[in-house]
Protein backbone atom coordinates (compact mmCIF):
# COMPACT_ATOMS: atom_id res chain seq x y z
CA UNK A 1 0.00 0.00 0.00
CA UNK A 2 1.42 3.72 -1.14
CA UNK A 3 0.17 6.80 0.36
CA UNK A 4 -0.14 10.25 -1.67
CA UNK A 5 -0.57 13.42 -0.21
CA UNK A 6 -3.51 15.55 -0.81
CA UNK A 7 -1.81 18.31 -2.17
CA UNK A 8 0.16 16.31 -5.10
CA UNK A 9 3.59 17.80 -4.57
CA UNK A 10 5.03 15.41 -1.71
CA UNK A 11 6.89 12.27 -1.74
CA UNK A 12 4.80 9.17 -2.10
CA UNK A 13 5.17 6.54 1.35
CA UNK A 14 4.98 3.27 2.60
CA UNK A 15 3.14 2.60 5.90
CA UNK A 16 5.86 2.86 7.50
CA UNK A 17 7.32 6.15 6.25
CA UNK A 18 3.39 7.80 6.47
CA UNK A 19 2.87 6.81 10.38
CA UNK A 20 6.14 7.64 11.07
CA UNK A 21 5.92 11.45 9.02
CA UNK A 22 2.07 12.89 9.56
CA UNK A 23 1.64 16.20 7.74
CA UNK A 24 3.31 15.61 4.36
CA UNK A 25 5.97 17.92 3.09
CA UNK A 26 3.74 19.96 0.76
CA UNK A 27 1.32 21.08 3.67
CA UNK A 28 -1.10 18.36 2.70
CA UNK A 29 -2.34 14.83 4.48
CA UNK A 30 -1.70 11.12 3.51
CA UNK A 31 -4.34 9.24 1.73
CA UNK A 32 -3.88 5.28 0.76
CA UNK A 33 -2.97 5.29 -3.15
CA UNK A 34 -6.50 3.36 -3.66
CA UNK A 35 -8.98 2.20 -1.01
CA UNK A 36 -8.59 -1.97 -0.24
CA UNK A 37 -11.77 -3.02 -0.25
CA UNK A 38 -13.53 -6.21 1.58
CA UNK A 39 -16.18 -8.11 -0.39
CA UNK A 40 -19.20 -8.88 1.16
CA UNK A 41 -18.28 -12.41 2.55
CA UNK A 42 -15.08 -11.26 3.89
CA UNK A 43 -17.54 -8.90 5.65
CA UNK A 44 -19.76 -11.44 6.98
CA UNK A 45 -16.41 -13.40 8.01
CA UNK A 46 -15.93 -10.56 10.55
CA UNK A 47 -18.99 -11.65 12.66
CA UNK A 48 -18.24 -13.58 16.11
CA UNK A 49 -14.06 -12.19 15.55
CA UNK A 50 -12.58 -10.93 18.28
CA UNK A 51 -12.10 -7.12 18.30
CA UNK A 52 -8.15 -7.93 18.04
CA UNK A 53 -9.00 -10.28 14.91
CA UNK A 54 -11.51 -7.82 13.47
CA UNK A 55 -8.75 -5.22 13.69
CA UNK A 56 -6.48 -7.26 12.08
CA UNK A 57 -8.46 -8.06 8.95
CA UNK A 58 -9.56 -4.51 8.56
CA UNK A 59 -6.25 -3.16 8.64
CA UNK A 60 -3.70 -5.62 7.21
CA UNK A 61 -4.41 -4.26 3.22
CA UNK A 62 -3.14 -0.67 4.79
CA UNK A 63 -0.14 -2.28 6.64
CA UNK A 64 0.93 -3.60 2.92
CA UNK A 65 4.41 -5.80 3.10
CA UNK A 66 5.53 -3.63 6.43
CA UNK A 67 4.95 -6.16 8.64
CA UNK A 68 3.00 -9.67 8.84
CA UNK A 69 -0.27 -10.18 9.99
CA UNK A 70 1.35 -12.05 12.76
CA UNK A 71 3.66 -9.12 14.40
CA UNK A 72 0.39 -6.43 13.65
CA UNK A 73 -1.67 -9.54 15.53
CA UNK A 74 1.00 -8.79 18.60
CA UNK A 75 0.68 -5.41 18.35
CA UNK A 76 -3.63 -5.35 19.10
CA UNK A 77 -2.75 -7.78 21.54
CA UNK A 78 -0.50 -5.22 23.61
CA UNK A 79 -2.44 -1.97 22.71
CA UNK A 80 -6.68 -3.51 23.25
CA UNK A 81 -5.09 -5.31 26.16
CA UNK A 82 -4.90 -2.44 28.09
CA UNK A 83 -8.77 -1.87 27.81
CA UNK A 84 -10.93 -2.65 30.27
CA UNK A 85 -13.75 -4.44 28.69
CA UNK A 86 -13.64 -7.90 27.23
CA UNK A 87 -15.13 -6.27 24.19
CA UNK A 88 -12.58 -3.34 24.00
CA UNK A 89 -15.54 -1.21 22.07
CA UNK A 90 -19.08 -2.68 23.57
CA UNK A 91 -22.57 -1.83 22.12
CA UNK A 92 -25.17 -0.87 24.35
CA UNK A 93 -28.67 -0.38 23.62
CA UNK A 94 -30.81 2.46 24.60
CA UNK A 95 -34.02 1.51 22.46
CA UNK A 96 -35.65 -0.07 19.39
CA UNK A 97 -32.96 1.03 16.84
CA UNK A 98 -30.53 3.56 18.85
CA UNK A 99 -27.07 1.83 20.03
CA UNK A 100 -24.07 3.40 21.85
CA UNK A 101 -20.80 2.34 21.04
CA UNK A 102 -18.75 2.80 24.05
CA UNK A 103 -15.46 3.72 22.60
CA UNK A 104 -14.16 4.95 26.06
CA UNK A 105 -12.33 1.60 28.01
CA UNK A 106 -9.05 2.72 27.31
CA UNK A 107 -6.33 3.97 29.53
CA UNK A 108 -7.34 7.77 29.33
CA UNK A 109 -11.11 7.17 29.34
CA UNK A 110 -11.58 8.38 25.53
CA UNK A 111 -11.60 7.15 22.36
CA UNK A 112 -8.41 8.70 21.26
CA UNK A 113 -6.81 5.42 23.26
CA UNK A 114 -8.42 3.09 20.27
CA UNK A 115 -5.80 4.91 17.67
CA UNK A 116 -3.37 5.66 20.05
CA UNK A 117 -2.44 2.87 22.04
CA UNK A 118 -2.07 1.05 18.78
CA UNK A 119 0.34 4.11 17.01
CA UNK A 120 2.55 4.00 20.04
CA UNK A 121 3.07 0.61 19.62
CA UNK A 122 3.87 1.26 16.06
CA UNK A 123 6.03 3.86 16.45
CA UNK A 124 8.15 1.69 19.18
CA UNK A 125 8.27 -0.82 16.06
CA UNK A 126 9.05 1.09 13.45
CA UNK A 127 12.14 2.83 15.52
CA UNK A 128 13.53 -0.59 16.71
CA UNK A 129 17.11 -0.75 15.36
CA UNK A 130 17.21 2.75 14.26
CA UNK A 131 19.20 5.86 15.30
CA UNK A 132 16.05 8.03 14.44
CA UNK A 133 14.88 9.92 17.75
CA UNK A 134 11.35 11.30 17.25
CA UNK A 135 10.07 14.54 18.21
CA UNK A 136 5.81 13.98 18.52
CA UNK A 137 4.35 17.43 18.44
CA UNK A 138 0.87 17.76 19.06
CA UNK A 139 -2.02 20.38 19.99
CA UNK A 140 -4.97 18.75 21.79
CA UNK A 141 -8.61 20.10 22.60
CA UNK A 142 -8.11 17.86 25.86
CA UNK A 143 -8.08 14.04 25.39
CA UNK A 144 -5.44 13.28 22.32
CA UNK A 145 -3.15 14.38 24.35
CA UNK A 146 -3.84 12.52 27.43
CA UNK A 147 -3.95 9.34 24.99
CA UNK A 148 -0.79 10.29 23.33
CA UNK A 149 0.91 11.01 26.44
CA UNK A 150 -0.15 7.60 27.82
CA UNK A 151 1.22 5.90 24.41
CA UNK A 152 4.45 7.42 24.43
CA UNK A 153 5.57 8.25 28.07
CA UNK A 154 8.59 6.38 29.01
CA UNK A 155 9.69 4.38 25.63
CA UNK A 156 12.74 5.34 24.05
CA UNK A 157 13.11 7.15 21.04
CA UNK A 158 10.37 9.60 20.99
CA UNK A 159 9.54 12.93 23.07
CA UNK A 160 6.60 14.44 22.93
CA UNK A 161 5.52 17.89 23.45
CA UNK A 162 1.84 18.35 23.61
CA UNK A 163 -0.18 22.11 23.70
CA UNK A 164 -3.36 22.62 24.66
CA UNK A 165 -5.17 25.84 25.22
CA UNK A 166 -5.02 26.85 28.60
CA UNK A 167 -7.85 27.23 31.00
CA UNK A 168 -10.06 25.62 27.98
CA UNK A 169 -9.78 21.71 28.70
CA UNK A 170 -11.09 19.83 31.72
CA UNK A 171 -9.95 19.26 35.53
CA UNK A 172 -9.53 15.63 34.64
CA UNK A 173 -7.79 16.11 30.93
CA UNK A 174 -5.29 18.43 32.11
CA UNK A 175 -4.45 16.22 34.99
CA UNK A 176 -4.10 13.29 33.07
CA UNK A 177 -1.83 15.16 30.74
CA UNK A 178 0.10 17.14 33.41
CA UNK A 179 0.86 14.32 36.02
CA UNK A 180 3.03 12.10 34.31
CA UNK A 181 5.96 11.92 35.34
CA UNK A 182 8.15 10.40 32.44
CA UNK A 183 11.06 13.12 31.15
CA UNK A 184 9.98 12.43 27.56
CA UNK A 185 6.92 14.29 28.06
CA UNK A 186 6.41 18.29 27.77
CA UNK A 187 3.25 20.15 28.65
CA UNK A 188 2.54 23.55 27.09
CA UNK A 189 -0.19 25.51 28.14
CA UNK A 190 -0.92 27.98 24.94
CA UNK A 191 -2.50 31.57 25.84
CA UNK A 192 -5.18 30.95 23.34
CA UNK A 193 -7.62 28.62 21.64
CA UNK A 194 -7.12 25.51 20.49
CA UNK A 195 -6.76 26.75 17.09
CA UNK A 196 -4.45 29.47 17.63
CA UNK A 197 -2.53 25.82 19.48
CA UNK A 198 -2.85 23.68 16.05
CA UNK A 199 -2.23 26.31 13.70
CA UNK A 200 1.72 26.94 15.60
CA UNK A 201 1.53 22.84 15.12
CA UNK A 202 1.15 22.93 11.12
CA UNK A 203 3.73 26.10 11.19
CA UNK A 204 6.48 24.12 12.65
CA UNK A 205 6.03 21.40 10.69
CA UNK A 206 5.79 23.85 7.50
CA UNK A 207 8.83 25.81 8.55
CA UNK A 208 11.55 23.66 6.83
CA UNK A 209 14.67 25.39 9.46
CA UNK A 210 12.70 24.10 12.23
CA UNK A 211 11.48 20.73 10.61
CA UNK A 212 14.57 20.20 9.26
CA UNK A 213 16.70 20.07 12.52
CA UNK A 214 14.39 17.52 14.20
CA UNK A 215 12.35 14.41 12.67
CA UNK A 216 8.89 15.91 13.71
CA UNK A 217 5.98 13.51 14.11
CA UNK A 218 2.26 13.71 14.68
CA UNK A 219 -0.05 12.08 16.81
CA UNK A 220 -2.85 14.24 15.80
CA UNK A 221 -5.77 12.68 13.38
CA UNK A 222 -3.41 14.26 10.66
CA UNK A 223 -1.55 10.89 10.95
CA UNK A 224 -3.32 8.11 9.02
CA UNK A 225 -2.49 5.35 11.21
CA UNK A 226 -4.95 6.92 13.82
CA UNK A 227 -7.52 6.96 11.32
CA UNK A 228 -6.76 3.40 10.30
CA UNK A 229 -7.40 2.20 13.61
CA UNK A 230 -10.65 3.91 13.97
CA UNK A 231 -11.97 2.32 11.00
CA UNK A 232 -12.01 -1.19 12.71
CA UNK A 233 -14.81 0.07 14.93
CA UNK A 234 -17.18 1.08 12.42
CA UNK A 235 -16.88 -2.69 11.35
CA UNK A 236 -16.93 -4.13 14.61
CA UNK A 237 -20.49 -2.66 15.07
CA UNK A 238 -22.25 -2.76 11.81
CA UNK A 239 -21.09 -6.85 11.95
CA UNK A 240 -22.89 -6.87 15.57
CA UNK A 241 -26.14 -5.27 14.01
CA UNK A 242 -26.62 -7.69 10.86
CA UNK A 243 -23.89 -5.81 7.96
CA UNK A 244 -23.62 -6.26 5.80
CA UNK A 245 -26.99 -8.03 5.25
CA UNK A 246 -28.26 -4.95 6.75
CA UNK A 247 -27.40 -1.10 6.56
CA UNK A 248 -26.11 1.15 9.80
CA UNK A 249 -26.02 4.64 9.92
CA UNK A 250 -23.45 6.39 12.39
CA UNK A 251 -23.85 9.18 14.50
CA UNK A 252 -20.26 10.94 15.35
CA UNK A 253 -19.81 13.82 17.84
CA UNK A 254 -17.19 15.54 15.16
CA UNK A 255 -14.38 18.62 15.55
CA UNK A 256 -11.41 17.79 13.85
CA UNK A 257 -13.44 15.31 11.47
CA UNK A 258 -11.51 12.00 12.03
CA UNK A 259 -13.22 9.96 13.25
CA UNK A 260 -16.16 10.46 11.00
CA UNK A 261 -13.82 10.16 8.00
CA UNK A 262 -12.99 6.99 9.79
CA UNK A 263 -16.42 5.83 8.95
CA UNK A 264 -16.09 7.10 5.38
CA UNK A 265 -12.97 4.73 4.70
CA UNK A 266 -15.12 2.26 6.41
CA UNK A 267 -17.76 2.68 3.71
CA UNK A 268 -15.53 3.11 0.54
CA UNK A 269 -13.98 -0.53 1.57
CA UNK A 270 -17.72 -1.75 1.66
CA UNK A 271 -18.87 -1.88 4.85
CA UNK A 272 -22.72 -0.83 3.54
CA UNK A 273 -23.60 2.32 6.12
CA UNK A 274 -27.09 4.26 5.50
CA UNK A 275 -25.70 7.52 6.78
CA UNK A 276 -22.91 9.35 8.70
CA UNK A 277 -24.37 12.04 10.49
CA UNK A 278 -21.73 14.85 11.51
CA UNK A 279 -23.23 16.03 14.78
CA UNK A 280 -21.21 19.65 15.46
CA UNK A 281 -21.98 21.73 18.80
CA UNK A 282 -22.43 25.42 17.75
CA UNK A 283 -19.01 25.45 16.46
CA UNK A 284 -21.00 24.70 13.16
CA UNK A 285 -18.34 25.14 10.67
CA UNK A 286 -19.06 21.32 9.16
CA UNK A 287 -22.49 21.51 9.53
CA UNK A 288 -22.64 24.65 7.49
CA UNK A 289 -20.01 23.17 4.67
CA UNK A 290 -22.19 20.12 4.18
CA UNK A 291 -25.69 21.73 4.03
CA UNK A 292 -25.09 24.79 2.07
CA UNK A 293 -20.65 24.56 0.46
CA UNK A 294 -19.96 27.58 2.50
CA UNK A 295 -16.89 26.14 4.71
CA UNK A 296 -15.72 29.73 6.51
CA UNK A 297 -14.20 30.07 9.53
CA UNK A 298 -15.90 31.95 12.54
CA UNK A 299 -14.38 32.35 16.06
CA UNK A 300 -14.70 29.76 18.36
CA UNK A 301 -17.21 29.52 20.97
CA UNK A 302 -16.43 27.66 23.95
CA UNK A 303 -18.44 24.97 25.01
CA UNK A 304 -19.01 22.17 27.66
CA UNK A 305 -17.72 20.11 24.15
CA UNK A 306 -14.25 20.88 24.18
CA UNK A 307 -12.73 18.51 21.73
CA UNK A 308 -15.81 19.71 18.72
CA UNK A 309 -14.86 23.37 19.58
CA UNK A 310 -13.18 23.61 16.54
CA UNK A 311 -13.66 25.95 13.20
CA UNK A 312 -11.14 24.31 11.35
CA UNK A 313 -11.43 20.71 10.73
CA UNK A 314 -8.32 19.63 8.88
CA UNK A 315 -9.30 16.19 7.76
CA UNK A 316 -12.00 17.60 5.74
CA UNK A 317 -9.27 18.60 3.23
CA UNK A 318 -9.12 14.11 2.89
CA UNK A 319 -12.55 13.85 2.35
CA UNK A 320 -12.35 17.37 -0.04
CA UNK A 321 -9.85 15.78 -2.15
CA UNK A 322 -11.63 12.28 -2.22
CA UNK A 323 -14.82 13.49 -3.58
CA UNK A 324 -12.72 16.10 -5.57
CA UNK A 325 -11.42 13.39 -8.04
CA UNK A 326 -8.31 13.19 -6.16
CA UNK A 327 -6.96 16.14 -8.15
CA UNK A 328 -4.04 17.49 -5.67
CA UNK A 329 -3.02 20.76 -7.74
CA UNK A 330 -7.01 21.87 -7.29
CA UNK A 331 -6.81 20.78 -3.46
CA UNK A 332 -3.93 22.87 -2.88
CA UNK A 333 -5.54 25.92 -4.65
CA UNK A 334 -8.42 25.35 -2.68
CA UNK A 335 -7.09 25.16 0.56
CA UNK A 336 -4.42 28.06 -0.29
CA UNK A 337 -7.74 30.29 -0.57
CA UNK A 338 -9.03 29.01 2.55
CA UNK A 339 -5.94 29.76 4.18
CA UNK A 340 -6.08 33.04 3.03
CA UNK A 341 -9.33 33.93 3.93
CA UNK A 342 -10.69 31.88 6.58
CA UNK A 343 -13.46 30.68 3.64
CA UNK A 344 -13.62 28.76 0.58
CA UNK A 345 -17.08 27.11 -1.37
CA UNK A 346 -17.21 23.24 -2.06
CA UNK A 347 -17.26 22.25 -6.01
CA UNK A 348 -20.50 21.21 -6.88
CA UNK A 349 -18.74 17.31 -7.27
CA UNK A 350 -17.72 17.85 -3.41
CA UNK A 351 -20.97 18.66 -1.80
CA UNK A 352 -23.13 16.21 -3.89
CA UNK A 353 -20.52 13.37 -2.87
CA UNK A 354 -20.72 14.22 0.63
CA UNK A 355 -24.60 14.38 -0.33
CA UNK A 356 -24.41 11.17 -0.75
CA UNK A 357 -23.55 9.55 2.65
CA UNK A 358 -23.49 12.65 5.03
CA UNK A 359 -25.74 14.50 6.86
CA UNK A 360 -24.98 17.00 9.32
CA UNK A 361 -26.94 18.81 12.06
CA UNK A 362 -25.85 21.47 14.69
CA UNK A 363 -26.82 20.36 18.09
CA UNK A 364 -27.28 23.54 20.43
CA UNK A 365 -26.91 23.08 24.39
CA UNK A 366 -30.10 22.73 25.38
CA UNK A 367 -30.72 20.22 23.09
CA UNK A 368 -27.83 18.72 24.60
CA UNK A 369 -28.86 18.65 28.12
CA UNK A 370 -32.25 17.38 27.05
CA UNK A 371 -29.93 13.96 25.14
CA UNK A 372 -28.19 13.66 28.44
CA UNK A 373 -31.66 13.42 31.31
CA UNK A 374 -33.22 11.32 28.25
CA UNK A 375 -30.39 8.62 28.64
CA UNK A 376 -30.34 9.00 32.24
CA UNK A 377 -34.22 8.52 32.40
CA UNK A 378 -35.24 6.51 30.02
CA UNK A 379 -31.76 4.12 29.28
CA UNK A 380 -29.76 4.75 32.36
CA UNK A 381 -27.07 5.56 30.93
CA UNK A 382 -24.81 8.09 31.68
CA UNK A 383 -23.46 10.46 28.60
CA UNK A 384 -20.60 12.77 28.17
CA UNK A 385 -21.52 15.95 26.13
CA UNK A 386 -19.99 15.29 23.19
CA UNK A 387 -21.83 11.91 22.97
CA UNK A 388 -25.03 13.44 24.06
CA UNK A 389 -24.77 16.05 20.82
CA UNK A 390 -24.44 12.95 18.71
CA UNK A 391 -27.35 11.43 20.11
CA UNK A 392 -29.28 14.36 19.85
CA UNK A 393 -28.61 14.50 16.25
CA UNK A 394 -29.08 10.22 15.84
CA UNK A 395 -32.82 11.15 17.63
CA UNK A 396 -33.42 13.75 14.95
CA UNK A 397 -32.84 11.11 12.19
CA UNK A 398 -34.89 8.15 13.62
CA UNK A 399 -35.73 5.82 10.40
CA UNK A 400 -35.55 1.90 10.04
CA UNK A 401 -32.50 1.69 10.10
CA UNK A 402 -30.26 0.72 13.31
CA UNK A 403 -28.07 3.98 14.14
CA UNK A 404 -25.21 3.63 16.35
CA UNK A 405 -23.89 6.76 18.45
CA UNK A 406 -20.25 7.13 18.97
CA UNK A 407 -19.48 7.22 22.66
CA UNK A 408 -16.56 9.06 22.29
CA UNK A 409 -15.78 9.84 25.93
CA UNK A 410 -16.29 8.77 29.59
CA UNK A 411 -18.66 10.56 31.75
CA UNK A 412 -16.69 11.27 34.35
CA UNK A 413 -14.07 13.39 32.06
CA UNK A 414 -16.80 16.14 32.23
CA UNK A 415 -17.94 15.80 35.54
CA UNK A 416 -19.02 19.69 36.02
CA UNK A 417 -21.37 19.62 32.47
CA UNK A 418 -22.41 15.86 33.02
CA UNK A 419 -23.93 17.20 36.75
CA UNK A 420 -25.83 20.28 35.49
CA UNK A 421 -27.48 18.63 32.83
CA UNK A 422 -28.16 15.59 34.84
CA UNK A 423 -28.10 16.39 38.76
CA UNK A 424 -25.65 13.30 39.05
CA UNK A 425 -21.73 13.81 39.39
CA UNK A 426 -20.33 10.82 38.06
CA UNK A 427 -17.54 9.28 39.49
CA UNK A 428 -14.09 8.80 38.70
CA UNK A 429 -13.34 5.00 37.37
CA UNK A 430 -10.41 3.51 39.83
CA UNK A 431 -8.32 3.31 36.54
CA UNK A 432 -7.00 6.88 37.31
CA UNK A 433 -6.98 6.54 40.64
CA UNK A 434 -5.01 9.28 42.34
CA UNK A 435 -5.04 11.79 39.70
CA UNK A 436 -6.31 14.84 42.02
CA UNK A 437 -3.17 13.80 44.77
CA UNK A 438 -0.44 13.27 41.90
CA UNK A 439 1.75 16.76 41.09
CA UNK A 440 1.34 18.65 38.37
CA UNK A 441 3.98 19.60 35.20
CA UNK A 442 3.54 22.18 32.14
CA UNK A 443 4.46 25.77 30.93
CA UNK A 444 2.29 28.25 30.35
CA UNK A 445 3.56 30.03 26.38
CA UNK A 446 1.94 32.53 24.70
CA UNK A 447 0.28 31.56 21.37
CA UNK A 448 3.61 32.91 19.61
CA UNK A 449 5.27 30.79 16.64
CA UNK A 450 8.58 31.96 18.14
CA UNK A 451 8.26 31.62 21.81
CA UNK A 452 6.69 27.59 21.14
CA UNK A 453 9.45 26.56 18.44
CA UNK A 454 12.09 28.24 20.81
CA UNK A 455 10.71 25.87 23.62
CA UNK A 456 10.68 23.42 21.89
CA UNK A 457 14.31 23.32 20.16
CA UNK A 458 15.59 23.92 22.83
CA UNK A 459 14.40 20.63 24.83
CA UNK A 460 14.25 18.06 21.64
CA UNK A 461 16.71 15.71 20.18
CA UNK A 462 18.44 17.11 16.88
CA UNK A 463 18.52 15.05 13.99
C1 LIG B 1 -11.60 14.14 19.77
C2 LIG B 1 -12.98 14.03 20.25
C3 LIG B 1 -14.07 14.25 19.41
C4 LIG B 1 -13.92 14.72 17.99
O1 LIG B 1 -13.30 13.78 17.15
P1 LIG B 1 -12.68 14.24 15.75
O2 LIG B 1 -11.98 13.05 15.24
O3 LIG B 1 -11.75 15.37 16.06
O4 LIG B 1 -13.82 14.69 14.89
C5 LIG B 1 -15.35 14.06 19.92
N1 LIG B 1 -15.54 13.69 21.20
C6 LIG B 1 -14.52 13.48 22.04
C7 LIG B 1 -14.80 13.12 23.45
C8 LIG B 1 -13.22 13.64 21.61
O5 LIG B 1 -12.20 13.42 22.45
Amino acid sequence: MRYVSTRGRAAVLDFREVTLAGLATDGGLYVPEAWPTLTKDEIAALAGLSYVDTAVAVMMPFVGTTMTRDELHALCTQAYGRFSHAAVTPLVQLDHDQWLLELFHGPTLAFKDVALQLLGLLFERFLTGSRYHLTIVGATSGDTGSAAIDAVAGRAGVDIFMLHPEGRVSDVQRRQMTTVGAPNVHNIAIRGDFDHAQALVKAMFNDPAFAGRFHLSAVNSINWARLMAQVVYYFYAAVRLGAPERRIAFSVPTGNFGDVFAGYVAAKMGLPIARLIVATNVNDILARALTTGDYSSRDVVQTPTPSMDIQVSSNFERLLFDLGNRDGDAIAAQMRGFEGSRAMRLTNAQSQGAAGLFAAERVDLDEMALAMRWAHEHACQTLDPHTAIALAAAQRHASNVPIVTLATAHPAKFRDAVERATGTRPALPARVGDLFEREERYDVLDASYAAVSGYIAERAVAR
